[in-house]
């Protein structure tokens, strides 16, 4: 059951301009708002500088909000201005001995990814091999001190060890076990990204107070990760709701990169908000799939 007050968030990620996927995303979060008289807040999700590195992004989606009329509660969160938080709460999962470097490269995890997944009982593919997981402790001192580079990873079977296997609850599919063992040895910071994705969003999901996230259904194994970290954390736990995602006629999914349904060439070739909001209503009609 939904808990009240329902207070929601959008949190696009400025790496292009906003496009319909992202559209999508904001009216949910807007609806579900609304709809139990509760909040919407916005974050900029711009950790990654190596992607968003655009200033320009930032200002052209607030424009594009603006244009289609949707509007957000509260002060806008911006990620790059909180870089001192992630790095204290990074210390303090060190600290615990719930973060390990990884030294491994992409190359590396790849090949040892294809070496298990021709084993008979191979983890999944996707998953980091936990190659550095149990590195002698003088030779990750060595590596340290020699300045190689590094990531740090969360030590999931550890965090398992310290909370078990927490529930939580996702409004269209019901209430899911997290098992944190089951769940990828996550990068938590990398050593040209201070902090990556999965544990800022825990924490900004906390500060802000959001009890329910809703966002694309491509994220649903994430929260898996998310509510080991929030365990972890100690942080509370919001409801989810993973929406479905808009497709294409051959029922592929429509990528961020395909700027031809960026809101702002829908613009520039004559639609206005209420047609695009029309076409959402309509593109969810046909499951998910949009026309133009
Ligand atoms: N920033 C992410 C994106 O734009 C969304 C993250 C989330 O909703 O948790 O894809």
């Amino acid at each position: 059951m939904l808990r009240l007050p329902v207070t929601t968030r959008f949190a696009p990620s400025p790496s292009g301009p906003l496009h319909v996927g992202h559209l999508l995303a904001a009216c949910e979060a807007r609806r579900l708002a609304t709809l139990h008289g509760g909040r919407c807040l916005l974050r900029i999700e711009d950790i990654d500088t190596a992607r968003t590195r655009n200033p320009e992004w930032v200002r052209l989606m607030l424009q594009d909000l603006v244009w289609l009329g949707l509007a957000f509660d509260g002060e806008v969160m911006v990620q790059s201005r909180r870089f001192g938080v992630y790095a204290a709460v990074l210390e303090q999962l060190r600290q615990r001995g719930l973060l390990y470097p990884c030294f491994c490269t992409r190359a590396e995890i790849r090949a040892r990814q294809e070496e298990i997944s021709r084993a008979p009982h191979g983890c999944p593919a996707a998953r980091y091999p936990g190659t550095c997981r149990a590195l002698p402790p003088e030779l990750v001192q060595e590596k340290l001190a020699a300045g190689v580079p590094h990531a740090w990873r969360v030590n999931m079977r550890r965090v398992e060890d310290s909370i078990g296997c927490p529930l939580w609850e996702d409004l269209r599919r019901g209430v899911q076990r997290c098992v944190p063992s089951a769940c990828d040895d996550a990068v938590l910071a990398r050593k040209d990204a201070p902090v990556a994705y999965h544990l800022a969003v825990v924490v900004d999901d906390a500060a802000q107070g959001v009890s329910l996230v809703t966002r694309g259904e491509d994220l649903f194994e994430a929260t898996h990760i998310h509510r080991a970290l929030q365990g972890a954390l100690g942080l509370p736990v919001p409801q989810y709701c993973h929406h479905r995602l808009l497709c294409d006629a051959s029922g592929k999914r429509l990528a961020k990169r395909d700027g031809a349904r960026s809101i702002a060439s829908l613009r520039a070739a004559g639609w206005s908000p209420q047609r695009l909001l029309d076409s959402l209503q309509a593109a969810l009609r046909r499951g998910g799939r949009w026309e133009e």
